[in-house]
């Protein structure tokens, strides 16, 4: 049986091997190659921010004896992801790392996160004008996932926690997790919350395989829906009122088909056991969602649903789901300009800290 220094050793001389260099702090703030889109609504140039773009550190994967795919999640080039920003007129990404450690010891855990949380920051310094981060935090071990978040704000200058809609199946409405609310409630900073591949959909694995990419089609939305409707209906909102929560993929299917879930207290009140200070739709004018939605038609409906205030354009970057982010927010018909500038970037300026 290996020790897990002998283990840590091993899985850091493969990183050596395996993995490209991720040297940020070294690197030169790069030069876009690629002539720069600037947004402009009626004239005032915006700040644009994607709210939702993933990363990747090697060296902290190989912790965990995992590799990194595909290679555009590297942040060992960012001149390749500065000319994809350029491209689509995105001035700064709030970078995140999908967790994939919460099945982690705690000693694996605490080490991981503090190389993760170093390499963001070092990459957020080498372009400060591009990129600001969210920390990695070991929600499993909600105690030590509360101070690694405000290490990670105080110590790093990351800007929030990004977090799975689940914990190794575990729902992040559980009281176990209270301390970690309680935390990101009193820092006042956002949480990114994206689906884990794991979670809601991991039970419905055998019926979601073949054809159409079921898992992450509609696996992903709907583990975001259940997340989302956990912390509604257990009364985790009611509990840290003041909780910033970012949901990605436009909130999944939740407010798609909202009315159902004031409707089920109604039809059924003996399934609602948790008394709630505010029907379960109205949560969602307190939660934030992202832009990644496709259709006007849809960004019109989840706004009519949260409100404009409520919507951060999220890309997904590099998942190529979209290149046309901005036009999506420009193109969707009914909404003010300063809705829209809102949308593109300043409300997530409000909720990053980021000077606008
Ligand atoms: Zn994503």
């Amino acid at each position: 049986m290996r020790t897990r220094r002998e283990f840590v050793e091993e899985a850091a001389g493969a990183a050596g091997i395996a993995f490209v260099a991720c040297n940020l702090s070294g690197a030169a703030p790069a030069q876009a190659q690629t002539r720069r889109r600037e947004v402009v609504v009626n004239g005032r140039r915006v700040k644009t921010i994607d709210v939702h773009a993933h990363c990747a550190v090697p060296e902290a994967m190989a912790l965990m004896g995992r590799k990194v795919e595909p290679q555009t999640l590297l942040m060992s080039q960012p001149a390749d992801r500065i000319r994809a920003m350029d491209e689509q007129g995105i001035d700064m990404e709030a970078l995140s790392i999908n967790p994939y450690w919460y099945r982690a010891d705690r000693d694996v855990a605490r080490e991981l996160i503090r190389i993760q949380n170093e390499k963001l920051a070092e990459a957020c310094a080498a372009n400060p004008e591009r990129f600001v981060a969210f920390a990695s935090v070991a929600l499993q071990h909600p105690d030590l996932a509360a101070e690694q978040l405000e290490e990670g704000v105080k110590k790093y200058g990351l800007r929030g926690a990004g977090i799975g809609g689940s914990v190794a199946g575990e729902d992040l409405s559980d009281p176990k997790f209270h301390p970690f609310w309680a935390k990101a409630e009193q820092l006042g900073v956002l949480v990114f919350m994206h689906p884990q591949a794991d979670g809601a959909a991991g039970d419905l694995k055998p019926r979601l395989k073949g054809s159409g990419g079921l898992e992450n089609a509609i696996g992903n939305p709907l583990e975001t829906t259940v997340a989302l409707s956990h912390l509604i209906f257990e009364g985790t909102l009611d509990r840290y009122p003041g909780l910033k929560i970012c949901a990605a993929h436009g909130g999944g299917y939740l407010p798609s088909y909202a009315a159902r879930s004031d409707a089920i207290c109604v039809t059924f009140p003996d399934r609602c056991t948790k008394p709630l200070k505010k029907k379960p739709t109205e949560y969602l004018k307190q939660l934030y969602f992202d832009s990644l939605v496709f259709t006007p038609e849809a960004l019109r409906h989840l706004v009519a649903e949260t409100g404009p205030g409520q919507i951060v354009m999220g890309t997904d970057y590099p998942f190529p789901w979209t290149k046309t982010s901005v036009d999506h927010i420009l193109g969707t018909p009914g909404l003010t300009d300063d809705e829209r500038v809102a949308m593109l970037g300043g409300t997530a300026a409000k909720l990053l800290g980021i000077k606008a």
